[in-house]
């Protein structure tokens, strides 16, 4: 991994098309230009909370690369004194925006999940793996719920009936 960040860094990366992502209630927009710098998979607990999920994926941007083009005043922010890291999230809506670390001041860590379309880097890396959570779903085969259309599920391998009613 630290191999092909080197690499990465050693060649000269082309400015392409801006990539633009938003928050749940659209008060807060930003865009990168991309590619990416790139983008992994943090399973350490203080994302798990900070984003409620199983884990988070990340796009990291150089700084001079990302801008917020609407609603910067209405980012509220987070410092983490103990990891010494700052989370910014959207004060209406809640939505996770920016995550920055001490040790890259030049990096912006923008949620994947917030990006429309493509940011030039696929998700490789994994942070903190040995935090993945049992829960977590990591692509079992699911087969539709019997009398629940829209659910699917992993059929457990327990003779034992489960009583679906009053789930959804
Ligand atoms: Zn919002």
């Amino acid at each position: 991994m630290i191999g092909s960040l080197a690499k990465a860094k050693q060649k000269a990366v082309a400015i392409g098309k801006p990539a633009s992502g938003q928050c749940l209630c659209g008060r807060v927009c930003f865009e990168i230009d991309t590619p990416a710098r790139w983008a992994w998979h943090d399973h350490s607990p203080a994302s798990r909370r900070a984003h409620g999920a199983a884990y988070a994926t990340y796009v990291g941007s150089w700084r001079k690369r990302f801008r917020i083009t609407k609603g910067e005043a209405g980012i509220a922010r987070f410092e983490d004194k103990t990891t010494k890291t700052v989370r910014r999230f959207c004060a209406h809506c809640g939505t996770p925006l920016f995550y920055e670390r001490a040790r890259s001041p030049h990096m912006v860590n923008i949620p994947r999940a917030l990006f429309a379309g493509r940011t030039g880097r696929q998700p490789l890396y994994h942070i903190a793996i040995e935090e993945l959570q049992e829960w977590a779903y990591t692509g079992e085969p699911l087969v539709p719920l019997k009398g629940f259309p829209g659910v699917v599920w992993q059929r457990t391998k327990r003779k034992k009936r489960i009583d679906h009613d009053g789930m959804f």
